[in-house]
């Protein structure tokens, strides 16, 4: 299971700012399940609410109406194993020299860690592992002699790696994409007043209407005087690289990310890989809910029977929050179980969207022979992924990738299936409309943005 990343939410000016934030960031609960937070702003400063855990269980009705104001950012924050702790949680807030600031970061600094260090030799102090405090302390010491999107434009000139960015200052809202555009940020429209959020089915639900997404390098700023949008500081790349995991798994189905409607890109995926590699069996099986959408276009290319033939329990924790190795398994058979009377004497073919250490797929398979299938084929709509993420998805070691380790030949030997198919780099880049735009890394190893962390220097905290 694949770790999400966070989700982001702002709004401008608008009467029901901090139950609006409440809604986007329900919305985009998926992108983080281990702290949520919502910071407002009125004439009296900033008012703030964060906790552990889910969205409806961090905010009451009490705390939505002491978040006053009518502009607020949002933040919904990945669950991890280790780094679960409330000082984690944002948006990150700082006061400096009568200032109010609040941050929300969605990402991961390359360069966090020599920052920190050039920060802490000039006396500043952290109190949280995280890159995002490290981004504060630069925006604030940009202050001293700059106006504030000026500042911002210093601090990214300074910062390295994936950021989405929201700031609060005063009456001041600053969305930020960092210049590869690693992960989405989008611009909608609610009531005349400008919102922000990482997913657009954010604005679906609150039915505010999606404009654009913000582009790489670009910085929208609204203030008193309206909203206008600005350049990061050149140079700035020749082309994004913009996260595709978020495509293949990430982002929910129903958004839109980079401009591309996701279930239509990953209906696409499981046709183009179909088209690569078509088993002989009697049906296609998807697990839900992330590999159903490559599955569907799996079986129209293949004109074969779709058999929705796992039952999944929705109200089974992830699984990844388990912290062994045996509960993370237990979690997997736990949270989806097969019908027995499909199963047994079939010949099937699994059609999901990614395989990363291997482990919940080879239950998977293990559960469907002791059910008595006959022939077990898996088919993968995405390329082997071998090479860890640096931009803040948590595949975190290459010894932890299975594709890093061994072939494909050897993956399904390990994984005991008839046969393994994994979708070609070309023909997922032939599943997304915007084909020159993506970032790759994690399967051809190419990374946009070099790390230190290749030499063992890299920031643990992740926005
Ligand atoms: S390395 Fe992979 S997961 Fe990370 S940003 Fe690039 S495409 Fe996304």
């Amino acid at each position: 299971m694949i770790r999400h990343e966070c989700g982001l939410f702002g709004i401008y000016e608008h009467k029901d700012a901090a139950r609006l934030a409440y809604f986007g960031l329900y919305a985009q609960q998926h992108r983080g399940q281990e702290s949520a937070g919502i910071v407002s702003m009125d004439t009296d400063g900033m008012h703030e609410h964060k906790g552990m855990g889910l969205v409806p269980d961090v905010f009451s009705e009490a705390h939505l109406q002491k978040l006053a104001g009518k502009t607020a950012i949002g933040h919904v924050r990945y669950s991890t194993t280790g780094r679960s702790s409330f000082s984690n949680a944002q948006p990150f807030v700082a006061h400096y020299k009568g200032m109010d600031i609040a941050l929300a970061h969605n990402g991961n600094l390359v360069n966090c860690t020599e920052l920190r260090e050039m920060l802490e030799n000039r006396g500043a102090i952290f109190s949280t592992g995280n890159d995002t405090e490290v981004i504060m302390h630069l925006l604030v010491r940009a202050l001293r002699e700059k106006e504030l999107p000026e500042a911002v434009r210093e601090v990214c000139s300074q910062i390295r790696g994936a950021y989405c960015l929201l700031f609060m200052v005063g009456n001041t809202l600053i969305a930020v994409r960092d210049p590869h555009g690693f992960h989405p940020l989008a611009l909608g429209r609610l009531d005349g007043c400008p919102v922000f959020a990482s997913e657009t089915c954010a604005f679906d639900l609150l039915e505010a209407e999606y404009e654009r997404s913000i582009e790489a390098g670009e910085m929208v700023i609204v203030d008193a005087n309206g909203e206008r949008s600005e350049k990061l500081r050149e140079p700035l790349p020749q082309k994004p690289s913009q996260c595709i995991f978020e495509l293949v798994y990430f982002a929910r189905p129903d958004s839109y990310v980079f401009n591309e409607q996701v279930y239509v890109c990953r209906k696409q995926m499981g046709w183009q890989l179909a088209h690569e590699s078509t088993p002989d069996v009697d049906f296609i099986l998807p697990f839900p809910d992330s590999g159903v959408y490559a599955a569907v276009g799996f079986a129209q290319c293949a004109e074969l029977p779709y058999e929705h033939a796992n039952i999944r329990n929705h109200y089974v924790g992830r699984t990844f929050i388990q912290p062994t190795q045996s509960m993370r398994n237990f979690g997997v058979r736990v949270k989806i179980n097969p019908v027995r009377a499909m199963i047994e004497g079939k010949k099937i073919c699994i059609v999901d969207d990614s395989i990363v250490r291997g482990t919940t797929m080879m239950t998977r398979v293990k559960k469907l022979r002791e059910l008595g299938a006959k022939e077990v084929h898996i088919r993968i709509s995405c390329p082997p992924v071998k090479f860890p993420c640096r931009y803040g998805i948590d595949f975190s070691s290459r010894g932890e990738l299975i594709a890093a380790r061994h072939d494909v030949d050897a993956i399904a030997r390990q994984l005991d299936v008839d046969s393994l198919h994994y979708l070609s780099i070309e023909g997922l880049l032939r599943s997304v409309m915007h084909s020159d735009s993506y970032c790759l890394a994690c399967f051809n190893g190419d990374y946009p943005v070099p790390c230190a962390e290749q030499q063992g220097k890299c920031c643990l905290g992740k926005g």
